[in-house]
């Protein structure tokens, strides 16, 4: 028995020497009565020094020592409580520990063990400062992207400056240029002397060269910017290559040089693609060979590379036998503003643009362009790019349209707000033979619209009181009117490109007006309406496309559950009442009675969406009755209230044949 107990207390014992956290037991009075061999290594103290002194003695915070004594004799137990040892490094501990007593519950002492949590804090410290660092970073991080948005804009905001400014500049530049190049053109036309037609031939040239130098600057900024767009519409290669070269017969008669075409007829005969970013980037190669060249020829070769089932692959070849240019600059003379040798502008003008312009139009489209040249013997520029095959017919060409026998007695409206330009265009439609009317703004053409009837409108863009893109939208939104509109652009910046065709006009062409361009889109543009409009085509047109329906009669069902007699009242009663309301609307317009009309429109408007007819029409007869109650705009109301009528009687057509007043008539 004395043996098993001695084991039992030497088992106990080296249980508690085992642990690695200092174990040490105090008395009631806080002095330690006994401890591990843990405790006197962290306090590098004897057991023999420890023993019997007190407890708190080794704490950093002796104060906060004193209640963990308290405590644990207080409540019986203690649990984490933290303290600080008082060794060579200061170890962080957490205490816990609880009472013992006698057998017959008396307080004998306590047992507390201090876990060693340096580690821990350290971790924690560790990831506190993580946490820290990772907040700074993101506060770096978030600080640097809004510097880096607030540059973007910044550039972005000048980048909009630099193209509003060329617009501006283009603008204000190409109006008298317009004018310039234009009168030269009639006066040439007119009985003159040698001397006085080579003196107008000069202005004319030099006039050229700028609007070529001012179209050149603004396709740079359009590639910088990103703004390069390019079309894709169907076109005959062969009569567009046939076409540019005309453009240089003349010169080269001038410069004695002879002018090889080498065309491959395997070349599909339509192909889509944007025809005149192709002349552009031909034209541009041509003329350096022209301008580069004094004695021999040059020859424009186009063949096909590879052709599958959808496309077809394209080589365009300009050779010279010209100047050459040297090793070293080939690899340059891509690049803006670069010419092979200083000498070049001096001796033949230029502005080391065009080839870089030529590079970026035939990359974008997927292509690539290259140059071979040996000095004084001349140069190869080939570039080839990619086409999509069709069975489309192409779009009407240059130098395709001779005046056609069915198309007589065209009528222009020209709309132009500056007087030179009036001028000059009116000495152009003269020439063509054309009848035409001249409204200074878009508001007198849509007066001169109503009241007279015209095959073409040319149409300024920036004009007073109501601007070309705002005329155009009212000719197709308001007067529902199809008829050809041609924008007349001094700025050929994408943008405004763009809205000419988000507002419905049918082509553009730039200021100074070429005028064989003019007539041949006048033409092409009439005879593609006048096409459009045969009895044939528009029965043919009616088949193809069945327009949509102008109710919808889901939203009723869906309200009135399916019930078909509800349905029939309803229907029933948009049947009476809207033709009614529609004849009151027109004839309070003409007495200007507005009370009425907007009573009208008001009792109007809750019909629409139960017919499911299309919302711009409610939002249109909203219009009318705000137009009532301010007592306003005559003119637009017209057109407004034509265009409720018309929905109104279709929908009421289509209602009366709709099955379900049929059956519910049986
Ligand atoms: P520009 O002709 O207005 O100077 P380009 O970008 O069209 O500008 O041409 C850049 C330069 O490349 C020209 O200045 C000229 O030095 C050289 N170059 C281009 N085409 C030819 C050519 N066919 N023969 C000789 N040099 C050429």
């Amino acid at each position: 028995m004395k043996e098993k107990k001695l084991f039992e207390s030497l088992y106990v014992r080296s249980l508690i020497e085992a642990s690695r956290d200092p174990l040490i037991a105090i008395n009631i009075n806080g002095k330690i009565t006994d401890m591990n061999k843990a405790m006197t290594i962290i306090t590098g103290v004897s057991r023999k020094k420890l023993t019997g002194t007190n407890f708190f003695k080794y704490f950093t915070d002796q104060k906060k020592a004193k209640k963990v004594y308290v405590q644990v004799f207080d409540k019986g137990f203690v649990i984490d409580y933290p303290l600080t040892i008082k060794d060579h490094k200061l170890t962080d501990v957490l205490f816990n520990g609880s009472v013992y007593k006698d057998e017959k519950g008396n307080v004998l002492g306590a047992v507390v063990v201090a876990r060693d949590i340096t580690e821990q804090n350290l971790i924690a410290k560790s990831l506190n400062e993580a946490i820290i660092f990772a907040e700074m970073a993101t506060e770096i991080a978030e600080e640097a992207k809004s510097k880096a948005e607030s540059a973007t804009k910044i550039a972005e905001e000048a980048m909009k400056a630099k193209q509003q400014f060329l617009s501006n500049m283009s603008h204000e530049i190409r109006t008298p240029m317009n004018a310039i190049i234009g009168f030269t053109k009639v006066l040439l036309k007119t009985d003159l002397t040698e001397k006085q037609i080579e003196y107008l031939h000069a202005i004319k040239l030099s006039g050229d060269a700028l609007i070529v130098l001012i179209n050149d600057i603004l396709d740079l900024a359009k590639v910088d910017a990103g703004k390069m767009t390019f079309e894709q519409i169907p076109f005959k290669m062969s009569l567009s290559i046939s076409a540019m070269l005309h453009l240089f017969e003349i010169k080269i008669q001038e410069k004695n040089l002879l002018l090889f075409k080498d065309y491959d007829e395997n070349i599909p005969d339509v192909l889509i693609g944007d025809p005149v970013r192709l002349h552009q980037i031909i034209l541009n190669l041509i003329s350096n060979a022209v301008k580069f060249t004094n004695h021999g020829k040059i020859t424009v070769s186009v063949h096909l590379i590879s052709e599958d089932d959808d496309s077809a692959s394209v080589e365009f070849t300009v050779s010279d036998t010209g100047i050459g240019i040297p090793r070293e600059k080939l690899g340059k003379i891509f690049e803006n503003f670069q010419q092979s040798n200083s000498e070049t502008t001096r001796l033949y003008g230029g502005t080391g643009l065009g080839l870089a312009i030529a590079k970026h139009l035939v990359e974008a489209q997927g292509g690539t362009i290259g140059v071979k040249s040996q000095l004084n013997e001349g140069s190869i520029f080939s570039f080839n790019l990619n086409f999509l095959k069709t069975d489309l017919k192409a779009e009407i060409e240059i130098d395709q349209i001779e005046i056609s026998s069915d198309i007589k007695n065209i009528k222009v409206l020209a709309v132009e707000d500056i007087s030179i330009n009036q001028l000059l265009m009116k000495t152009i439609l003269d020439d063509f033979g054309f009848d035409f009317d001249v409204a200074e703004n878009g508001k007198v053409a849509i007066e001169k619209m109503q009241s007279c009837k015209y095959d073409i409108v040319l149409m300024d863009l920036q004009m007073p009181i109501m601007n070309g893109f705002e005329a155009t939208e009212h000719i197709r939104k308001i007067m529902l009117s199809e008829i050809p509109i041609i924008a007349i652009t001094a700025d050929v910046t994408t943008i405004d490109l763009e809205r000419c065709k988000t507002v419905g006009m049918n082509d553009h062409i730039a200021k100074p007006i070429d005028e064989k361009l003019l007539y041949t889109k006048i033409i092409g543009l009439i005879k593609k309406s006048s096409e459009l409009n045969t009895p044939e085509k528009k029965q043919k047109q009616i088949k193809k496309v069945k327009p949509p329906p102008c109710i919808n009669l889901d939203y009723l069902t869906q309200r009135t559950k399916g019930n078909p007699v509800l349905m029939k009242e309803m229907i029933t009663l948009f049947l009476k009442q809207t033709p009614s309301l529609v004849s009151s609307m027109k004839k309070s317009m003409e007495k200007k009675d507005w009370k009425t009309m907007q009573a009208a429109a008001h009792k109007m408007i809750p019909s629409f969406a139960i017919m499911g007819i299309d919302p711009e029409i409610e939002k249109t007869v909203k219009q009318i009755k705000e137009f009532a109650t301010n007592k306003e705009n005559h003119k637009e109301l017209i057109e407004m209230v034509k265009k409720v009528e018309n929905v109104c009687t279709k929908a009421c057509a289509e209602l009366k044949k709709n099955t379900l007043m049929k059956e519910v008539k049986k």
